[in-house]
């Protein structure tokens, strides 16, 4: 299956003070299409760091990272803006809806500045914002919405043009638990049919329930993969997960033999 992205020995370090910290340090992952992953780990751990160096929005000291084949360092900074926009879906803690739009137009300015402000796209843009849960929000300005609700309006924003890649900073962290487990149903369900890869960064052990893997960090690096079939559990005390690297960490021997 083809792969969606790949992150090879990523390291992201800042210098503070005298000190040098790796914020993301020696990272590598594979994702193929239609996979949903869950990044997890304590809070410092680098979640934010390495999903906003998938996104294109950092660059990493050293490492490369690939979307759909292509390079993201290689890129100038109009090309990557023009790249994140096409194939990157993504939603961060705060939600920077634009205030003065409502929670469809919102959604609709993806389309807009992708070009593909058309019959089907608003169409599309009313299903996304339904499934979401916010079918009588339309016209509502985000200020009129609450905290969880402006959060859907970012999801479905960062949905709406079909990324290759999708990743969301902590998508569920202002919802009740009715509310989460819809969004990230959805987010599932979406990755699988469109055939993109997600990647959810969650604090909550009841979402990564709906993830095909579990991707751990610990200061800067993956500390474990946890895989589909393992009792996820585990992770309330990790040291009872299997650790496993190999292909759970999305490299498989085929994958190896191919790109050597
Ligand atoms: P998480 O999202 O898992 O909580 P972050 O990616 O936000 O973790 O941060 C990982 C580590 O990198 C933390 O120790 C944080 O203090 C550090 N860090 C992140 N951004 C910066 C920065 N701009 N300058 C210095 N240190 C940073
Ligand atoms: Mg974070």
């Amino acid at each position: 299956m083809a792969l969606s992205l790949e992150a090879r020995e990523v390291v992201k370090s800042y210098r503070v003070g005298e000190s040098t910290v790796n914020a993301v340090d020696d990272v590598s992952m594979r994702l193929h299409q239609g996979e949903f992953v869950a990044l997890v780990g304590p809070s410092g751990s680098g979640k934010t760091t390495m999903l906003a160096l998938l996104a294109g929005l950092l660059r990493p000291t050293s490492g490369s990272i690939l979307i759909g084949g292509q390079e993201l360092a290689g890129m100038s900074e109009s090309d990557r803006a023009r790249f994140r926009r096409r194939n990157i879906g993504f939603t961060f803690q705060a939600n920077n809806l634009v205030p003065y739009l409502t929670a469809l137009e919102n959604v609709e300015l993806m389309l807009r500045l992708n070009n593909q402000y058309d019959d089907n796209g608003r169409k599309r843009a009313r299903e996304l914002l339904s499934l979401l849960g916010i079918a009588d929000k339309f016209q509502v300005l985000p200020r009129q919405l609450s905290g969880g609700q402006q959060q859907r309006v970012a999801i479905a924003r960062s949905l709406i043009n079909s990324p290759t890649l999708v990743l969301a900073d902590e998508p569920t962290a202002s919802l009740d638990t009715e509310r989460a487990i819809q969004v990230v149903e959805t987010l599932a369900n979406l990755m699988h049919e469109r055939r993109s890869a997600g990647i959810m960064v969650t604090h909550d052990l009841r979402m990564v329930q709906y993830a095909d893997r579990v991707i751990q960090m610990l200061d800067g690096r993956v500390e474990r993969v946890i895989s589909p079939e393992d009792d996820l559990s585990c992770l309330a005390d990790p040291s009872e997960c299997r650790t496993i690297g190999g292909d759970v960490l999305g490299f498989t021997e085929a994958d190896v033999a191919g790109s050597a």
